[in-house]
């Protein structure tokens, strides 16, 4: 091999004067390039204590991925002294090119990051890269915990704790999401007390500190977690979840109202189903004279739909007092309504008014972590080998965490 190739390499590579290219070998019939890497300094530096120190002895021939030269798959091989530190002993030293562990380079993995960000799915990634998918995972798990070391937790003013399904039946996740800068700051199995002090973990006691407002629904782990982790914090109850309450209790009302009219051959309900979950504002004009007429009528259908449009009024007071006169007004309406659904929702929502009036003075929803909704189901069905809950944590906070995930190559 010509000087000028081996040194081409080099410079490619970005190699330091410690590391020269000492062989470089195409192999056309297999769309190959090894490039053979060698240690040319005779001293070294111990990897932990930095002390100078002789050589022991070499770790085993590895090889690294590469970026393609052309379409020519690109292999590092070398083989890497180790060092004979008095006080560490034998250590292995490490390589400008790529990360401890790692079977690829740093500029293989930059790309494969962003390759994996563009992709649709995993398995075009993996097909795009050229690799399997355990390299994908390997890519993206190294990437995330790059990401983890480098992130800032610091000034955090308020965040959200929302569950999500996780898998197929009744499991769940519990996700801790920043409101302000939109991202997943950790993910957690199941929806239990011990889940969320788990999550609270991931902050220190100072960065809890700095946070104002929680918004999280009336799930009571949820709301003794938080009392505990951060005491200081206002809870802020999620109003997504108070309507989803509120609309599941007109639904039920709808059913049982619906069965009796049409044991006496009424099908004044049948079928309408639908046109009770929208809001006013989203009801589609084709429905509007149908939805007005079924209004009309005294149907308990109709009057449990209405208070619960009529609840949207409560967040748009200004400030806690007058949250908790309208409170006080459209609650004495419920309890009267002899709407067992209603009442009981109601009554849920005086239980919670504290952290329901909070609102006023935090104005923050779960909306971010609604956000996340779409990305996480993608990642859920675009997953093939998604089994356990490691993979799924690795995959949301890569594309949810707002993460630094690429490799600091300061050789190039
Ligand atoms: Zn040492």
């Amino acid at each position: 091999m010509s000087e000028l190739t081996t040194e081409h390499y080099r410079a490619l590579l970005g190699l330091d004067s410690n590391w020269k290219v000492s062989n470089v070998q195409f192999k056309p019939e297999l769309k190959a390039v090894d490039i053979r890497v060698t240690f040319c300094e005779k001293g070294l530096t111990c990897p932990k204590c930095k002390c100078d120190c002789t050589q022991a002895d070499f770790a085993p021939d590895r090889s690294w991925r590469h970026l393609d030269t052309m379409q020519f798959t690109t292999t590092i091989q070398a083989t890497v002294p180790r060092s004979n530190c008095e006080t560490c002993g034998v250590l292995t030293i490490p390589v400008p090119w790529a990360e401890k562990h790692s079977r690829f380079t740093l500029l293989f993995e930059c790309m494969a990051i962003e390759v994996i960000q563009a992709c649709a799915s995993l398995s075009a990634a993996a097909l795009l890269l050229g690799v399997d998918w355990k390299c994908v995972h390997s890519i993206m798990k190294r990437a995330v915990e790059r990401g983890l070391a480098s992130r800032d937790l610091g000034q955090i003013q308020s965040v959200g704790i929302d569950e999500k399904s996780f898998g197929k039946g009744q499991d769940y996740i519990s996700v801790l999401v920043e409101n302000k800068r939109t991202r997943v700051i950790e993910v957690e199995k199941g929806r239990t007390r011990e889940s969320v002090d788990k999550l609270w973990e991931t902050l220190d006691k100072t960065q809890r500190a700095s946070i104002k407002a929680v918004s999280l629904d009336m799930w009571g782990p949820f709301m003794e977690s938080t009392r505990v982790a951060c005491p200081q914090a206002e809870i802020v109850h999620d109003k997504f979840h108070v309507s989803k309450y509120l609309g599941e209790a007109v639904d039920k009302i709808r059913r049982q109202e619906n069965k009796e009219l049409l044991e006496q051959n009424d099908e004044t309900l049948k079928g309408t189903r639908q046109l009770w979950l929208y809001a006013m504002e989203n009801l589609p004009e084709d429905k509007n004279a149908e939805f007005l007429s079924l209004q009309k009528q005294d149907l308990r259908t109709g009057r449990a739909w209405s208070m619960k449009e009529n609840f949207r009024h409560f967040w748009e007071c200004q400030t806690v007092e007058d949250a908790k006169v309208y409170f006080n007004t459209w609650y004495s309406w419920a309890i009267r309504s002899q709407l067992a659904p209603m009442i009981k929702v109601a009554g849920m929502l005086k239980r919670h008014l504290d952290g329901l009036v909070s609102y006023m003075n935090h104005p923050i929803t779960n909306a971010t972590s609604e956000g996340f909704n779409s990305r996480i189901q993608s990642i859920k069905s675009a997953a093939r080998g998604f089994r356990n809950f490691d993979n799924y944590r690795i995959r949301i906070l890569f594309f949810c965490g707002k993460l630094d995930l690429i490799p600091n190559v300061s050789t190039h």
